[in-house]
């Protein structure tokens, strides 16, 4: 079978600063949970963008379902890194999600009854819909990454990109968006960027490491060897609930 994802010695560099990526090939099969991991500035943001179209490889192949990744921007739901948003702009979570309708639906006369109906769904599924009037800076952190996560289904997508969703949330919202992301795989494919390799191994059916050069595919487990390799430094394994997190030696 094709994968649905597949990048072939793909290579990029910003204007400044030394390469992000070089010769990284991943292929990403239909219906799969892969977890990225790696260093910080180790390229995944990067990585995800070009899977997305917003950024185009110096050199090396991406193909999305065949196709390129700007014709295939609408098969894909994103969840950006740290989207930060003013905290007192007046948008309601319903709002918020309808954006995600954007590129899908013609916006000529406004949101369709369609739309609101997607819309509607997405909120349900990822626990929001009561929150619909709320604006959303009043919102804890776990619950606007929900409702990011909305947003991002509202375009129905066949694969959901997630970069860094649980940063700054806490273990009990962090294992919540786990918990729907699992559910949603059963229809989806998923890529979510972690630094929580401990964390997500539970979750996903693949990781890969990314270094800017390496990049190591591994079905989980994950093994310390393979994290150390990945870190270029010794870790430790800290408690974490009942997960555990890496962490460097001192
Ligand atoms: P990660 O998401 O793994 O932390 P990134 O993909 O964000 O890594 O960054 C990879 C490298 O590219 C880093 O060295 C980072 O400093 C650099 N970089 C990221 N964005 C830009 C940018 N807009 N302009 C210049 N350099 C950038
Ligand atoms: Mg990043």
């Amino acid at each position: 079978m094709k994968p649905i994802i597949e990048l072939t010695e793909v290579s990029f560099a910003y204007d400044i600063g030394p390469p992000a990526l070089e010769h990284v090939s991943l292929a990403v099969a239909e219906g799969e949970f892969l977890g990225l991991v790696g260093p910080n500035g180790g390229g995944k943001s990067t990585l995800l963008k070009i899977v997305l179209g917003l950024l185009n490889p110096a050199s090396g192949e991406v193909r999305v379902a065949g196709e390129t990744p700007q014709a295939a921007r609408i098969m894909i739901g994103y969840v950006p890194q740290y989207a930060r948003f003013a905290r007192d702009f007046p948008i309601s979570v319903e709002e918020t999600v309808l954006l995600g309708r954007l590129g899908t639906t013609r916006l000529l006369g406004g949101y369709g009854m369609a739309d609101r109906e997607v819309a509607r769904r997405a909120m349900a599924e990822t626990e929001v819909l009561e929150l619909r009037r709320r604006p959303l800076g009043t919102l804890s952190g776990g619950q606007v990454q929900r409702v990011l996560v909305a947003r991002a289904l509202a375009c129905d997508p066949r694969i959901l990109i997630l970069d860094e969703p649980t940063a700054n949330i806490d273990l009990r919202g962090e294992t919540e968006i786990f918990d729907l992301l699992k559910l949603l795989n059963r229809r989806m494919t998923i890529v979510v960027v972690s630094h929580d390799i401990g964390f997500i191994s539970r979750y996903v059916t693949r990781v890969a490491c990314l270094n800017r050069t390496l990049l190591c595919h591994q079905p989980v487990p994950i093994g310390l060897e393979v994290i150390e390799r990945l870190y270029g430094m010794p870790v430790q394994r800290i408690p974490h609930g009942d997960a555990c997190a890496m962490e460097r030696k001192p």
